[in-house]
């Protein structure tokens, strides 16, 4: 197979431009790294724009009053929206948490300004398909975009795929299974907010649509709305399926059989819910909200017991203030609280499966357990992991992991928590 262009040479390629990538990209850049930041879409956000998913959680803890978690390069991305006229401030959920609300486009915009300011060299539109080199070092990335190949050389890589796919490129045979369903997120335009609805109402539309489907909605309790204060719109997470792997068969039955279920449901909510009677199904995704399939075991994975008992570690690199929220199954979600809605410590042996090698983990890719992944999986917490992840491959050198004390020092320099 011939590679016709010559390949470019960076210190730090980042694999992924959602919010893990973006901090880890700019992270670098900041420590004087050349960085590439490689996107498969035609723009950053990652889940929040890729999947349509329109909240920050994990910025704020849990409980009566929002603390402050993440900042750091999280914290420049919401100055960012702010200084394009959207609002950051954070709103409470019934569950007790608090959430940031998104608008994509203003997001995808946000990020274009920090990656260029940054000196990042970004490329959309381009998935990474191989990682090369020798043992756990690698040097290479085979690129495709739309004019073919090419190849990106990096003395340091970081994985922040969403789902540990570069890791799963360099070592397939050392990938657990990692089951999470995965949601097809909608908008809807057109609500009445003159009109008041319930969780009965909600409950009302999914045995509606079971009825006249014959197949129950995996959500029975209807779903999850969020009205967009900014519209006429509302966030919708009602489609839960389930998917085994990232195969494209397996894409191809859960993005057809999710898209079926919202067009079915929306005929249901107009029919049950009121204020719904002309809502349209303004966007789907655009693509399948997906949490998990797979994951490698770190040096150090942050585990339940963080979560449970809020640890502080000396080898902390980032907080986690965001319970442990896991999705086992289609329609099914699960809360592991952090103690005393506190916050606990992820481990810097979380962002490496390996403590000689050059590939760092960051975001939902880094070590954890079911628990801990169910909390640092947020994008507020990605923010902050792929901020460290980003400083780490920075600061180290073939063969010389960045020491600890020095990941810390210049995280807390350039805005962080910890
Ligand atoms: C349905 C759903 C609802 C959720 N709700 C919330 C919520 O309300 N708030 C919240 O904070 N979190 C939520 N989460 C979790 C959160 O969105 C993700 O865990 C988080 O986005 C992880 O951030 P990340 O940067 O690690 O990965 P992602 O946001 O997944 O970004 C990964 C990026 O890598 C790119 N990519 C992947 N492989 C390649 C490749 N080989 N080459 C090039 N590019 C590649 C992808 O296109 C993507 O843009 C939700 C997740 C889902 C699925």
């Amino acid at each position: 197979m011939s590679i016709g262009r010559p390949p470019l040479h960076v210190d730090v390629a980042v694999v992924g431009g959602g919010a893990a990538g973006v901090a880890a990209a700019l992270g670098a850049a900041a420590c004087g790294a050349r960085v590439a930041l490689i996107e498969a879409y035609g723009f950053f956000g990652g889940t929040a724009t890729v999947a349509g998913v329109q909240s920050y959680c994990g910025f704020h803890t849990r409980g009566e009053q929002p603390r402050q978690v993440v900042a750091g390069v999280g914290q420049r991305v919401l100055d960012a929206l702010q200084a394009l006229g959207h609002d950051v401030v954070p709103i409470a959920q019934s569950s007790g948490n608090w959430i940031i609300l998104l608008d994509p486009e203003l997001l995808k915009r946000a990020l274009d300004g920090l990656v260029s300011a940054a000196g990042v060299q970004p490329l959309l539109h381009c998935r990474v398909a191989a990682v090369e080199g020798r043992g756990n070092r690698f040097d290479r990335l085979l690129c495709v975009d739309p004019q073919g190949m090419f190849e990106v050389h990096a003395a340091q890589m970081v994985d922040a795929t969403g789902n540990a796919n570069l890791a799963a490129l360099a070592w397939p045979g050392r990938m657990r299974p990692r089951r999470q369903a995965a949601t097809l997120t909608a908008r809807l335009s057109g609500l009445d907010p003159a009109r008041a609805y319930g969780r009965d109402d909600l409950r009302r539309a999914a045995a509606d649509y079971q009825q006249r489907t014959g197949m129950p909605l995996a959500r029975g309790n209807g779903g999850y709305f969020v009205p967009l204060p900014w519209s006429d719109a509302c966030w919708a997470m009602m489609v839960d399926v389930e998917l085994p792997d990232c195969t494209s068969p397996s894409l191809a039955r859960a993005e057809m059989q999710a898209r079926g279920i919202a067009h079915d449901y929306l005929l249901s909510l107009r029919r049950c819910v009121p204020g719904f009677a002309r809502v349209q199904l303004e966007t789907t995704g655009p693509a399948l909200g997906i949490r998990a399939t797979q994951h490698i075991v770190s040096q150090r994975d942050a585990v339940i017991d963080d979560v449970l008992q809020a640890r502080r570690h000396a080898d902390g690199i980032a907080r986690s203030g965001w319970p442990g929220e896991l999705h086992p199954r289609a329609g099914v979600t699960e809360y592991h609280p952090i103690a005393g809605d506190d916050w606990f410590h992820v481990p810097y042996g979380a962002l490496q499966p390996d403590a000689d090698g050059n590939l760092w983990l960051a975001g939902s890719s880094i070590g954890a357990d079911d628990v801990a992944f169910g909390s640092v999986r947020v994008m507020g917490c990605a923010f902050a992991t792929g901020h460290a992840a980003g400083v780490a491959a920075a600061l180290s050198s073939p063969g010389r992991r960045a020491p600890l004390q020095a990941v810390q020092h210049t995280l807390i320099e350039q805005g962080a928590l910890l």
